[in-house]
């Protein structure tokens, strides 16, 4: 059978329910692929497992049907896909494209200290490189990718996001050799989330624009690994009254799902959808004029 022309998913970290902001990239990923008569698939990014938090898949999977937001195959999950993640890592191993990595987070501090990088106390460190060539006799504890070329130059990623426009990363400089294997165990997001995405077929990533930021990482993955990248669209986010992002880290609160015509009427706003005079009987009907409202905004131009 011919792979489908377009494949979508929305991939929920079970770590808590879906609120306001997940609503919106649900919907957002579920109106792209119907606007293209593709498929849509419900993925559970449970990699990390200390993370997630009990009884959260189940309640996604209700809030997502009472939205009428239906996947088209039963939902895969992480957890179950360890060895895909080992043959993708070994492969990445064998050909000299990640390494082990012996340092720890002290180290990496030490090492960036010694080097003069200063870098404010939260913000993620741009590893120094330290076991690029060879753990020095410490103990192996994470693997990470090899971000610049043989010759050290960078490797500028540029790529195109549907709605934010042209981007790019300078991901040797910008974040370093990140972690693909983590010391305590787990696998990465951006490993996990590249091999799923290309085993699932997936053409199109519709997602919330906090995850832009992981873009370049996972392009110059999909070239390590030589996998075909899907298109991209990052959504609008919703804001707190704080102005942060709604976060389940933030105690976001549950979306409603008891009026669901009134959810989806919130997210579409976010999406900036004219459904106004939509009809509100069911979701079904008023997810029909957010179709009809997506295909316009985002696949007629
Ligand atoms: N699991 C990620 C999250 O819930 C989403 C990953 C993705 O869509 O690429 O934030």
């Amino acid at each position: 059978m011919p792979a489908p022309a377009y494949t979508g998913r929305f991939a929920p970290s079970p770590t808590g329910a879906l609120h306001a902001g997940s609503v919106v990239a649900a919907l957002a990923s579920w109106l792209d692929a119907r606007a293209h008569r593709g498929r849509w698939l419900v993925r559970i990014e449970d990699v990390d497992v200390r993370r997630c938090t009990p009884g959260a898949e189940a309640q996604i999977l209700l809030q997502l049907q009472a939205l009428g937001l239906v996947a088209d195959e039963p939902p895969m999950r992480q957890t179950e896909r360890t060895e895909a993640y080992d043959v993708a890592l070994a492969r990445l191993v064998q050909a000299g494209q990640a390494y082990p990595c012996g340092c720890s987070r002290r180290d990496v501090d030490a090492a960036l200290a010694a080097a003069g990088v200063v870098h404010a106390r939260e913000a993620e460190r741009v590893y120094p490189g330290t076991c690029r060539m060879g753990l020095g006799g410490r103990a192996p504890r994470a693997v990470r990718l090899l971000t610049c070329g043989p010759d050290a130059s960078a490797q500028v990623v540029r790529w195109h996001d549907r709605r934010l426009g042209p981007q790019q990363q300078d991901v040797a400089r910008e974040v370093g050799d990140f972690v693909l294997r983590r010391a305590d165990g787990p696998y990465a997001y951006q490993l996990a989330v590249v091999v799923d995405d290309a085993a699932q077929g997936v053409t199109h990533v519709v997602r919330g624009e906090d995850l832009a930021d992981n873009t370049a990482r996972q392009i110059l993955l999909q070239r390590a690994l030589g996998l075909a990248a899907p298109t991209y669209l990052h959504t609008p986010l919703v804001r707190g009254a704080d102005g942060f992002k709604l976060s389940k880290q933030n105690g976001a609160s549950a979306a409603d799902t008891r009026d669901p015509v009134r959810t989806l009427e919130l997210a579409a706003q976010v999406l900036g959808l004219e459904v106004q005079g939509a009809p509100r009987g069911s979701p079904q009907a008023f997810l029909d004029a957010c179709v009809q409202a997506w295909r316009q905004a985002w696949c007629e131009r």
